[in-house]
């Protein structure tokens, strides 16, 4: 049986101002299948004729159309509607996410899930959102008018592509925003499918905008679009520093969501099986492609040895296969350019770490972007596996000897996304957590998220946090109005 998922169109189009476009140039890229590297299919490859075409449907919406007016409640209904068809569709979408990424089809189900629950969750959010007023007693009233912040960009990386996207379509709309995307160049597929789901929830017309493509050219042109007023970006940390900087020119907001290499700290006190099964879960799911991965696991040197041992041997036996096949636990990198970079980290690292389990490609899987989920102990706190984002399924573990020294260990890191710290004792669970330099700390769990907190990181890893209010506060400018209700002083220039 064909793994291929049914319905994929030969060339995946744009999506501007309700129709599926080719590109302006004619041009189109190949999009591969991570289990066989062949090209399954293309996507339109769009550049600056094709976003210029995207923004100016996004600001004529933004400008002459009703959804930056309508009702919240209004809003919110066709949020909900969106939720519902998302979930409606879960199998398909499932399907296409896990043929497209490589991800574990188990995976891509909860990834459909997730996201419909984002739009559900910003639909709730914007019905109750509420505004302060002030009143100076006698003299003044003040009041926050939110407002729509215009048009805004949003460009998302491929690790979860669907899932990404929707965490920046459901605040962005839920807000009154128009938008363009601009999905991964490497997985266009789910990215596709946002088109017939906003058609089907009676989105006004040009309100959501998509434009595949590459982005050095697509991406660029959205960043650099004068009628962009925001641009909310989840990708590398390097791509990060390039878009602030092209954001200057005209001060655009930016939201960023960036790279991490975050430390899974435990303690001899810990509840030891919990923390191996999490600590497992937080590297090898989403085959490692995760931002807030503990892919820097520091143990305390009295149970060094033992969790050493007992988290390679569950490492071998983790289950490398293909992404549409419900026993697999870890399926094929998303493309072959990421595997040559996950592959040449496996071999850094066997200079750099003692090698306890994978160290290359799975037996018997000898085509596709396959690695064997990968464990190096003893890596030394400045070495490169250490220190550099490698965003597949290879983890470092180290020793250490104090709370002061892990404290140490897990802040000695350029990143600052995630970090989940392993222990009973109370106050040396809140003292960690307090001085971990993380935008996000988990106690006893991996990344569980209750979506009204913030998220985002500190240091390289990210600007702003996004998260229920804060997501809403970023596409909306909240805008002082002051009302007089008696007598001001003025100074009375040129009276006299
Ligand atoms: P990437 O930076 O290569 O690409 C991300 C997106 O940016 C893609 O759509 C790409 O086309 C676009 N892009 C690239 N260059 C651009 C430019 N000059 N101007 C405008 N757009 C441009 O990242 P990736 O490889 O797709 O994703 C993996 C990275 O994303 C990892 O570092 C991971 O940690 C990070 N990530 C972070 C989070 C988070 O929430 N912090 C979540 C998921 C992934």
């Amino acid at each position: 049986m064909s793994r291929k998922p049914e319905g994929i169109p030969s060339v995946i189009p744009h999506y501007i101002d309700g129709e599926r476009v080719e590109s302006v140039s004619g041009e189109a890229f190949d999009v591969l299948d991570p289990v066989t590297n062949e090209a399954y299919t293309k996507a339109a490859s769009g550049d600056k004729a094709d976003i210029d075409k995207a923004v100016a449907a996004a600001n004529r919406a933004f400008h002459e159309g009703p959804w930056p007016h309508m009702k919240s409640r209004a809003r919110a209904k066709v949020l909900n509607r969106i939720a519902d068809i998302v979930e409606s569709r879960e199998d398909e979408l499932a399907a296409m996410e896990s043929f497209d990424s490589g991800l574990p089809i188990t995976q891509a189900r909860g990834q459909a899930q997730r996201a419909a629950e984002n739009f559900r969750f910003f639909a709730d959010l914007i019905v109750a959102q509420r505004d302060d007023t002030y009143k100076v007693p006698g003299m003044q009233m003040n009041y926050v008018n939110r407002k729509p912040k215009g048009v805004a960009g949003l460009i998302t990386p491929w690790n979860t592509p669907f899932m990404l996207e929707s965490w920046k379509l459901g605040p962005s709309l839920a807000s009154g925003c128009t938008v363009v995307l601009k999905p991964a160049e490497f997985t266009p597929l789910s990215a596709s499918l946002w088109a017939g789901v906003f058609e089907e929830a009676d989105l006004p017309k040009g309100v959501f905008n998509l434009v595949n493509g590459f982005g050095e050219s697509a991406g660029d042109a959205l960043v650099k679009h004068p009628d962009t007023q925001l641009i909310s970006f989840t990708g590398e940390s390097s791509t990060g520093q390039l878009i602030f900087r092209n954001c200057a020119e005209h001060l655009k907001a930016m939201s960023m969501e960036l790279g991490g290499k975050s430390p899974a700290v435990v303690f001899a006190d810990a509840d030891l099986d919990a923390a191996i099964d999490s600590t497992l879960f937080g590297v090898f799911s989403l085959n490692g492609e995760r931002c807030t991965a503990g892919s820097r696991i520091l143990v305390e040197r009295s149970i060094y040895d033992e969790f050493c041992e007992r988290y390679a041997a569950r490492a071998t036996n983790i289950v490398v296969g293909d992404p549409s096949d419900p026993k697999t636990e870890v399926g094929a990198l998303v493309h072959p350019e990421h595997y040559e970079k996950v592959m040449s980290y496996v071999e850094i690292g066997k200079s750099e770490g003692r090698l306890l389990a994978g160290g290359g490609r799975p037996e018997g899987l000898d085509t596709g972007n396959y690695v064997a989920p990968t464990v190096f102990a003893d890596v030394s706190p400045d070495a490169r596996i250490f220190q550099e984002e490698i965003f597949g399924p290879v983890v470092g573990i180290t020793p250490f000897d104090s709370d002061d020294e892990a404290l140490e260990l897990a802040n000695n890191t350029r990143y600052g996304l995630a970090a989940y710290v392993w222990t009973n004792d109370l106050k040396r669970g809140h003292r960690m957590a307090q001085e971990i330099e993380a935008g996000m700390v988990w106690l006893n769990s991996h990344n569980v998220r209750d979506l009204r907190s913030p998220f985002g990181g500190v240091k390289a890893s990210g600007l702003g946090h996004e998260g229920g209010y804060r997501s809403l506060d970023f596409y909306s400018d909240q805008q002082a109005v002051h009302i007089t209700l008696g007598d001001v002083h003025t100074a009375r220039f040129g009276a006299n």
